[in-house]
């Protein structure tokens, strides 16, 4: 498939986001999990939604946004039943800095002091990115309900992404972190556990740990 493999450049705004929240906030940065886990299931939520007056089925009733961590391979993957992403989508949501609370935030940052940061975190919400705090490359496969078709993003946080046809059973979404050499403790079942009953407790989709070899 390298034939259809696509680099893209990263707006401006997005590489300056990047080194903000990787350097700004390394001493928060387990919040990473409640950012993807929120996104998880706002896509599960408007993939119901969409279900409702569009031709796009339902995520399955019994459908959880499962946090796999994977021990050989160095990997944390986040997956969801959710809306998904076409390969427009990947590149717009996940390329560009579209949205107001983010460039807000990112001024912010740049602008205060270090003593603010941590409550900036909890005032904007620092979304996907926040995985390269934890990741030195992250890829993202989707495939939007109603799509046959999925693609995988996948970029090192560093300038530039790439976009790839890939392949998914099922509508939704796999964030793969592949986590950096000082991020172990992401790979155990009970900090993980740790975090979202600290960060995504209000979330109303079941979120399942499942270790692979157990
Ligand atoms: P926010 O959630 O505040 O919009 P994020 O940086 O967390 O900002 O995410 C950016 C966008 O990427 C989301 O608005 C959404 O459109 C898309 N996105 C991120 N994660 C997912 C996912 N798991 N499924 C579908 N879309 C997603
Ligand atoms: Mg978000």
């Amino acid at each position: 498939m390298s034939d259809t493999l696509e680099r893209h450049e990263f707006g401006a705004e997005v590489g300056r986001l990047l080194d903000l929240v990787v350097h700004a906030l390394y001493s928060d940065r387990e919040i990473f999990l409640r950012e993807l886990v929120a996104n998880a299931a706002d896509a599960m939520d408007r993939r119901r939604f969409e279900a409702l007056t569009q031709a796009v089925s339902a995520p399955s009733p019994d459908a959880t946004i499962t946090i796999s961590p994977d021990k050989a391979a160095r990997t944390l993957t986040v997956a969801d039943a959710g809306i998904g992403m076409t390969k427009a989508e990947l590149a717009q949501n996940l390329g560009t800095i579209a949205r107001s609370g983010t460039r807000a935030f990112s001024q912010s940052l740049g602008d205060g002091k270090a003593e603010d940061k941590p409550s900036l975190i909890g005032q904007f919400g620092v979304g996907f990115y926040s995985a390269f705090m934890v990741a030195d490359r992250v890829t993202v496969t989707s495939r939007r309900a109603g799509a046959d078709e999925a693609w995988t993003w996948a970029s090192d946080g560093q300038g530039s992404y790439t976009l790839e046809a890939a392949t998914r059973d099922e509508p939704g979404t796999d964030i793969v972190l592949h986590l950096k050499e000082d991020a172990d403790e992401y790979l155990e079942s009970y900090r993980l556990d740790h975090v979202v009953r600290k960060w995504a407790d209000h979330i109303t989709v079941p979120v399942a740990i499942v270790s692979e070899g157990k």
